[in-house]
């Protein structure tokens, strides 16, 4: 079954011309003898008129039984149409049901959100969704692309882990045969065994986090667009963040023009015009305080706060210089001011908070296992980790991107939800 046409070129071929179209019924409207039918593929939707003398008796007949969602192929004549949506139609001369539809299509309007996730597998049909999935697939292909043009190898690794990357509360356990196993919540570590071979590696895979607590903006499987690089310290980690932020979206906003209008989205380019400002975890508390938020030292920014923090922003900036207490065992700790390390974070503006997190690595073994013990944990769990560290140890810093993260904050979108073909969280799991 060839597909000879897509219903987005029934708005470039001439008036006269005729097309073979595969897609399926969203809409079936009967007047009289004639049946119009609003046929939809993964690129449009378009009106079909089907009347007798065009088409013949059987045809009509079919089109005014057709329930929503069936699909057909239908071969007809383009013409012009002020009235039909786009100023074209289809008119019908030959109608083949290729799928009926069995019932009524759940999917009505008026039915809540709740409803629409219980029936994703059916919701993914809508031109909202698609639409969304459309700039998601260029946003990630734009990331692939500035890496590789930036001398990055793309890395596989694995999803079974035996010890925790970003602290104990957020792991999935596994049964491994018996063993304990977790389910990894960064690929960060195997990267950093990577970069001693291909020195800047990137990979985009899920990562899994047991978040307990509901949010809009945590998901429980979430793709994680994570690098690490050799011989990297934190100010050129920065510059590649901003770099590829910037890339990211421009290319995305550019190439999906369509699908953001579709949206009723705009996204201003500017925003993401390097450099982006960046601010110490210091002059953070004093934003916040002078904003009447007052956290203690060494606590990490919650959702509040960066809330409250970010809508000080039209642009996305990066917080840096957290303090050992708020960050994983791994970060590199400030030589100039040990209580403090050589993390970032980057964060989106008005009001929405963090997209990447990062930093530079503590590449020295000793001060790697007295952070590890510092922090309760067991250097036995960490062999192979600390091993790097015995061979040829290099300075190295890395971050992760969030997708659904990125894609929230560009689209604008309530909920991360909205972000994923099939959401993860807390209370979904299903379908
Ligand atoms: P948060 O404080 O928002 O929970 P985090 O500090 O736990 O984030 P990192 O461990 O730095 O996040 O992970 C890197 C990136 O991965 C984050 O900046 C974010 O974009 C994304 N990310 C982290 N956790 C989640 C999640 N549960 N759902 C979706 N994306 C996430
Ligand atoms: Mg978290």
């Amino acid at each position: 079954m060839l597909k000879s046409a897509y219903v987005e070129e029934v708005f470039t071929l001439r008036a006269g011309d005729r097309v073979e179209l595969l897609g399926w019924v969203r809409n079936v409207r009967q007047h009289g003898k004639l049946v119009f039918l609003d046929l939809r593929d993964s690129t449009g939707v378009v009106q079909v008129t089907v009347k007798t003398g065009v088409a013949d008796e059987e045809a009509v007949k079919t089109a005014s039984t057709l329930g929503r969602e069936a699909s057909v192929k239908v071969v007809g004549r383009v013409v012009e149409d002020r009235r039909a949506p786009g100023g074209r139609e289809i008119l019908c001369e030959r109608l083949e049901v290729v799928g009926r539809a069995y019932g009524e299509y759940p999917i009505k309007p008026g039915v809540g959100p709740r409803f629409l996730y219980d029936n994703r597998h059916l919701y993914l049909r809508s031109p909202k969704v698609s639409a969304i999935m459309k700039i998601r697939s260029a946003m990630v292909e734009a990331a692939r692309r500035w890496f590789i043009e930036h001398g990055f190898t793309e890395i596989h690794c694995p999803t079974f882990i035996t010890a925790a990357v970003e602290g104990g509360a957020t792991l999935f356990e596994v049964n491994y045969f018996g063993r304990k196993a977790y389910l990894t919540q960064s690929v960060q570590f195997y990267q950093e065994a990577a970069i001693y071979g291909l020195e800047k590696v990137f990979s985009i895979q899920p990562s899994f986090r047991a978040e307990k607590s509901k949010t809009r903006r945590h998901l429980t499987e979430f793709w994680h667009i994570e690098a690490e690089m050799a011989f990297t310290e934190l100010p050129e980690l920065l510059e590649t963040v901003e770099q590829l932020i910037s890339y990211m979206v421009v290319e995305t906003v550019e190439k999906r023009k369509r699908e953001f209008t579709e949206l009723g989205r705009r996204f201003n380019v500017e925003v993401v015009e390097p450099p982006f400002e960046r601010i110490k975890y210091e002059e953070a508390l004093n934003i916040l305080e002078s904003k009447g938020v007052t956290i203690s030292w060494g606590e990490d920014l919650g959702a509040d706060e960066e809330r409250i923090l970010t809508e000080q922003f039209d642009k996305p900036f990066f917080v840096t210089h957290y303090p050992k207490e708020a960050k994983a065992f791994y970060h590199m700790p400030d030589p100039s001011n040990p209580r403090v390390t050589l993390s970032a974070d980057l964060l989106a503006p008005k009001g929405y908070g963090e997209i990447v997190g990062g930093g530079q690595r503590i590449h020295d073994y000793k001060l790697l296992i007295q952070r590890i013990e510092e922090e309760n944990l067991n250097p036995q769990d960490y062999r192979w980790y600390l091993d790097l560290r015995k061979y040829g140890t290099i300075p190295h810093s890395g971050f992760g991107l969030g997708v659904e993260r990125l894609l929230q904050w560009i689209l604008n979108l309530r909920n991360i939800r909205s972000a994923c073909l099939f959401p993860r969280t807390r209370q979904r799991i299903y379908p």
